[in-house]
């Protein structure tokens, strides 16, 4: 039974120990996600930015072939003036003239406000195309060290495992049955008496129970908690411990 409740302990202590790196472990990607999130929204952002400089663009081209046709029409406009042969087709010719200009006049003061607003919009686009490139090498960054400390991480916990086959093996399929329960139960399954009461869970035995597991013939829980019951080896007095007390 003794030899039984060192391998439960052996087993907690490996437990424990690499329970608090698989929930490091565990919490890895969510410390990465903010950033990514961050990053990706950013990356959509950009689509759409360039998404409206590229329609600016293409109704900038439209216009720009209008205002080609209308000078062509400007042209006929002014032969047709030069052949006027009486007032009437002279005040259509001149009329259609100056309506061409007009509008050919307003359509460039259109296009040049687009040309400038495209300007403003390439600039704004440059400016975020770096932001989000500098956020992108930082989240890359931040990806590599992660993965090099989760190797790091899974590296210790094999290390530390490495022996928890072994010692599993040698412990009673019941007592391991009743470890695991515990263990997943309480985050710890096996807990010292000490004075009578549990350093689990912090409450005192039944005398019975506690002179049940001093006795240490049977494996025995504790009533509130469920922890398997242990009492504790009293520490070596030895000559060198006292004068380092002293
Ligand atoms: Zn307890």
């Amino acid at each position: 039974m003794k030899n039984q409740l060192e391998l439960l302990k052996q087993l907690q202590h490996i437990d424990t120990q690499t329970k608090d790196i698989r929930q490091s472990i565990e919490a890895i990607p969510a410390q990465l996600n903010p950033a990514k999130q961050d990053l990706q929204k950013l990356e959509t952002m950009l689509v759409g930015e360039r998404k409206q400089i590229d329609e600016t663009e293409i109704w900038r081209k439209d216009q720009e072939d209008i205002v080609e046709r209308e000078e062509e029409a400007l042209v006929n406009a002014k032969s047709k003036l030069a052949e006027a042969k009486n007032s009437r087709d002279f005040g259509a010719a001149s009329r259609e003239i100056d309506n061409k200009k007009r509008s050919i006049h307003d359509r460039e003061q259109e296009i040049l406000k687009v040309y400038e607003a495209l300007e403003r919009g390439r600039a704004k686009l440059t400016t975020h195309e770096e932001d989000v490139a500098k956020l992108r090498t930082h989240v890359e960054g931040e990806e590599a060290k992660f993965s090099e400390s989760l190797s790091s991480l899974t590296a210790q916990v094999e290390e530390i495992s490495a022996g928890r086959s072994d010692i599993e093996s040698q412990i009673k399929p019941e007592f391991l049955k009743r470890y695991n329960v515990v263990m997943q139960r309480r985050g710890s399954a096996i807990a010292a008496v000490v004075d009578g009461v549990c350093q689990g869970c912090h409450m005192g035995l039944a005398p019975q129970l506690g002179i049940q597991v001093a006795r240490g013939d049977s494996l025995h829980s504790c009533r509130q908690c469920n922890r398997l019951l242990y009492i504790p080896e009293p520490p070596p007095e030895t000559d060198e411990d006292q004068s380092e007390a002293s």
